[in-house]
């Protein structure tokens, strides 16, 4: 008997428009600073049609401004012209080889953009933005509808299937839709239908003008997240107008990027902002889209069977793996290298003006490089010393390659430091690393030893061709008086479980680790315990962050209404700034909301003097201070755990030595993957 279809719904065909796709997905747009073409459009098809080869039904392209206003930076990517037109060509050549297809996206960015010319609907500005937009005249407005629809026919040219107008995340389009920046007295502001009137008008126009052959995709703002936001029967009212005026499908985002509550980010539960897209899904004719934290199929499925949508929208986990549908569709999503929502090596990068890449696949946005490294000359027997995230990435890697691998650990299980980071709350993603390469292993033949600690003897009588020490890092221990006293924890005694904290914590070093910790600490709230189950973890989110589901209010914003903790907890640095500044550009302001929300207390400018029954004694910018804690945890960073590489030297022995036991300073997983397997490429 044949097994049932995996994800039936999903990987099921759809009609958009005049066109069909050939299953459910939409590999979302987002920017990935490959679309500069100053830097190639080679690239950029190559990262594109290596998704469109793995089976995304649908792609977006990262926004192109249509005239100069609307650029985002000075060198952000634009189609104004016919020459660049037919630079992008490339583009849906590629994808079109490989049986996709791909529609460019057209964004203004208004009093988001960083440019001198920045307009706006009013001379509102943002507050992530410290310029101030032009009010653009009635005839400015016509003009720029003008310069979306020119820029859809450009993309036609092009050769894509269509555009996506950007309408949400509080872009351009946003600025008009909503009284929030809008106080015009013309025809597009004042009554909704005046708000509305641009992006209608923008829809209809390129409808005119390109026929039914182009697919139009509107991305409408099903959440605004902000005050002065609109309601639900506001999102409705345009999703329906959207549709009136010619689109063939609505896509959904959700929040402004001036919105204090995270919609993308780990903490984030799957699928939190389900509810609006079915709101809205029930009131339109044309499919719909729903996007946002949805990283494997199961969740995705369960969502389009349940019919609260019709396509699933996922920009991040095509990132993190170009094969996921051909992974699903072979029955085996549990060998897709899931997207863990960390932004590190996505957001993050492009934050900080780098190409974006992957955190669990540092090949992303790298296609053409990692395709271009030589295959290897001969089948080698590789030892890999250590199953953290460097190791596994390496094991895995060569294995890949053609190499026989044998994977050492010493711990009964693979991951490593991984394992204490899926020990802390909302970071639960992590899990599903640790499970993709458990499975890669198995896939690629890999022998794994586990709880084997080989000495360097041993090693060498085995006579393997290379071997790779990856053994990690140790905790550092600082020189404070009473270090062995039995309040003192460390932080992976704390987060393996094999050390419990009490209800008054201070805990040492404000790095990463220690804001992962206090997380830990502060999650058990004092209603009940334990955290909420599955299915109300959305609705704990919600209430965290104000997010409402009643439909008449603007925004969907209340007052946020955090649990209130078990513990009290202090966390502490030596140095004088505030803590926080070493996490992630786009994920670390949540957390420090979260944690502040959560009642944390944190103290800078502390020299640590000693720990006794009283609690921790230190100084605060030279005062004493004394805090009376029950545990004192201590997260003051790690040291090379190199010593194998040592001892291998001593038997004449050259290891390659990679991820913390090569430098432990400023390592995470991000480092550890892309240094595993950069070297597993070379080998
Ligand atoms: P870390 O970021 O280096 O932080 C160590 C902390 O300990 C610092 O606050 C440091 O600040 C303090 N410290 C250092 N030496 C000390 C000493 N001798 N005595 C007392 N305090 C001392 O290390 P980590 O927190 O262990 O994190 C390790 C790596 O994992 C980092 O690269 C981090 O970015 C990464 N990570 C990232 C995340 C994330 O969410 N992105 C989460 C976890 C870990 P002062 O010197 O000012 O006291
Ligand atoms: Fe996902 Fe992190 Fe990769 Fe970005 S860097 S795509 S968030 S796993």
């Amino acid at each position: 008997m044949n097994a049932p279809p995996a994800f039936p719904t999903l990987l099921s065909p759809i009609a958009l428009g005049a066109h069909t796709l050939r299953n459910r997905t939409l590999m979302g747009s987002m920017h990935t600073g490959l679309d500069n073409l100053d830097r190639g459009v080679e690239r950029l098809a190559a990262f594109y049609a290596e998704r469109a080869r793995g089976g995304a039904g649908l792609i977006v392209t990262g926004g192109f401004a249509m005239n100069l206003e609307a650029l985002l930076d000075d060198h952000g990517p634009q189609l104004i012209t016919p020459e660049q037109a037919d630079a992008l060509r490339p583009i849906p050549q590629a994808v079109h080889a490989e049986g996709g297809k791909i529609l460019l996206q057209v964004l203004h960015t208004g009093r988001y953009g960083k440019t001198a010319q920045l307009v706006g609907a009013s001379s509102i500005p943002s507050p992530i933005n410290r310029r101030v937009p032009r009010t653009l005249g009635t005839a400015e407005v016509w003009r720029t509808i003008e310069d979306f629809v020119n820029c859809a026919e450009l993309a036609m040219r092009a050769g894509f299937d269509g555009v996506e107008v950007m309408g949400s995340e509080g872009y351009f389009i946003n600025q008009f839709t909503t009284t929030r920046c809008n106080d015009r007295t013309d025809e597009f502001g004042g009554s909704m239908a005046n708000r509305h009137r641009l992006p209608v008008e923008i829809v209809r126009r390129t409808r005119e003008r390109l026929g039914a052959r182009a697919l139009i995709m509107y991305r409408l703002s099903a959440l605004d997240l902000v005050e002065g936001g609109a309601p639900a029967h506001e999102v409705i009212a345009l999703a329906q107008a959207i549709e009136a005026a010619g689109a063939d499908v609505i896509n959904t985002g959700f929040g402004w990027h001036e919105a204090k509550v995270p919609t993308i980010a780990y903490l984030v539960p799957r699928a939190a902002f389900r509810f609006a897209a079915a709101r809205i899904k029930r009131a339109i004719g044309i499919p719909l889209v729903i996007s946002n934290r949805i990283n494997v199929p199961e969740v995705a499925e369960d969502i389009l069977a349940a019919g609260d949508a019709d396509m699933v929208s996922m920009a991040r986990p095509f990132l993190a793996d170009p094969d996921f549908v051909r992974k699903a569709a072979a029955g085996r999503p549990d060998t897709i290298n899931t997207c863990i929502a960390c932004n590190q090596a996505c957001l993050d990068f492009i934050f900080t003006n780098r190409p974006a890449s992957c955190l669990v696949n540092p090949r992303a946005g790298r296609e053409l490089e990692f395709m271009q490294m030589p295959a290897p000359t001969a089948r080698r027997r590789i030892a890999v010393v250590g199953g953290g995230a460097a190791g596994l990435a390496c094991a895995v890697t060569a294995a890949e390659r053609g190499h026989q691998v044998t994977l050492y650990e010493a711990a009964p299980h693979i991951g490593g430091q991984l394992n204490l980071a899926r020990a802390v709350p909302g970071k639960e993603e992590f899990h599903e690393l640790v499970r993709y390469f458990g499975t890669r292993l198995d896939q690629e033949g890999v022998q794994v030893r586990l709880g084997q600690r080989p000495a360097a003897g041993e090693l060498a009588a085995a006579e393997f061709d290379r071997i790779v020490v990856a053994t990690g890092v140790r905790a550092r221990r600082p020189g404070i008086q009473g270090l062995d006293h039995p309040k003192v924890v460390g932080y992976a005694e704390l987060l393996s479980g094999r050390r419990q904290a009490g209800r008054r914590v201070a805990v040492i070093g404000a790095g990463g680790i220690g804001f992962d910790v206090a997380e830990y600490l502060l999650h058990e709230v004092a209603d009940g315990g334990s955290p909420p189950a599955a299915e109300d973890e959305v609705s704990a989110f919600l209430t965290e962050w104000g997010v409402t589901t009643a439909p008449e209010v603007p925004g969907a914003l209340q007052p946020p209404q955090p649990p209130r903790s078990l513990r009290s907890v202090t966390l502490l640095q030596r140095r004088p700034e505030k803590p926080g500044r070493t996490l992630g550009l786009s994920t670390g302001w949540a957390l420090r909301a979260r944690l502040e929300q959560r009642g944390l207390q944190t103290l800078s400018g502390c020299s640590y003097e000693r720990i006794d029954d009283a609690g921790l004694h230190l100084r605060v910018n030279g005062e004493a201070r004394l805090l009376e804690v029950d545990t004192v945890v201590i997260c003051a960073g790690q040291e090379s755990e190199n010593a194998l590489a040592v001892e291998l030297r001593g038997v004449g022995i050259q290891p390659d030595v990679i991820g913390g036991a090569e430098l432990a300073s400023e390592l995470d997983a991000l480092r550890a993957i892309d240094q595993g397997t950069r070297l597993a490429m070379a080998l």
